[in-house]
């Protein structure tokens, strides 16, 4: 219990004041304003546990603020007009109660996991997140895409033993512009950011199917389908760009490796 305090210059007692301040949090320069005891006198200002708690948040929030995220505040907001729960929120959004209980009180969210908390609060289920809205993949697709990439980039993309190094980022992008633009992606496959880039999830379990698979079987591309990826096509004429673009994207650089990289990252796609 604090009902006053005085300055340790002896200058009497300090005054409760809402200040502003400037600082540099994370590379970021942000402002922030917190409520402190401030002597008249000398400046000086001392903040009480619970003061000085509420100004990490509030540097933490204008930092969100300024990159994008989510703040605490805002996680409880949308969570109330929800009627949710912590504990519904964390099975909406796939994550731990721990870690919506932490966001929510000043801990700074990752972007992956911010667009886990975005898509749940814009109602797109967990399962649909990482197959871009189909129902499952198709290899069958997946072998008719590259194919249309080939005739565009000159190169043969789908080579037996290959690793789909350039392959799995022209797929990628070819899925991401799609779900943006068209509200599903073309193949439904899943990917995940692997050390060299985003690629098809369980990649190497998927080169002989693909091969394999009978073309005829799949559903044709439709006309936006193919513009789609004329258009990444345009965008990286050479298999070298589509490779350096994916690493330079912070939707891959920002997950940890193997984790899946939703379809609702594609709205954060810089190189595109
Ligand atoms: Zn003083």
């Amino acid at each position: 219990m604090i009902g006053r305090i005085n300055c340790p210059s002896e200058h009497g007692e300090m005054a409760l004041r809402k200040i502003e301040k400037e600082t540099v949090f994370k590379g970021e320069k942000i402002n922030y304003q917190f409520k402190t005891y401030v002597c008249e006198k000398c400046g000086i200002n001392i903040g009480t546990i619970e003061q000085t708690a509420a100004a990490q948040d509030a540097i933490a929030d204008s930092y969100r603020k300024k990159v994008g995220l989510l703040t605490g505040k805002e996680i409880k907001t949308l969570r109330a007009e929800k009627g949710w729960s912590q504990k519904e929120l964390a099975k909406k959004a796939g994550v731990g109660i721990a870690s919506v209980k932490r966001w929510e009180n000043g801990i700074i969210q990752t972007k992956s996991m911010n667009q886990a908390l975005k898509s749940a609060f814009q109602g797109i289920n967990i399962g649909n997140r990482y197959t871009g809205n189909r129902a499952a993949i198709s290899i069958p697709r997946i072998k008719i895409v590259l194919k249309e990439f080939g005739k565009s980039v000159c190169a043969d993309l789908l080579v037996p033993d290959d690793k789909l190094l350039f392959a799995g980022k022209y797929l990628w992008y070819a899925d991401m512009l799609a779900f943006k633009k068209l509200g599903r992606s073309i193949t439904g496959s899943t990917y995940a950011a692997l050390p060299y880039g985003p690629q098809l999830n369980n990649y190497s379990d998927l080169v002989e199917l693909i091969l394999d698979s009978n073309e005829g079987k799949a559903e044709p591309l439709t006309e936006e389908e193919k513009r789609i990826i004329v258009s990444v096509a345009a965008t990286f004429p050479d298999k070298r760009m589509v490779y350096d673009a994916s690493h330079r994207e912070d939707v891959w650089k920002n997950c940890n490796p193997g984790d899946l990289i939703p379809y609702t990252a594609a709205e954060d796609l810089t190189e595109i």
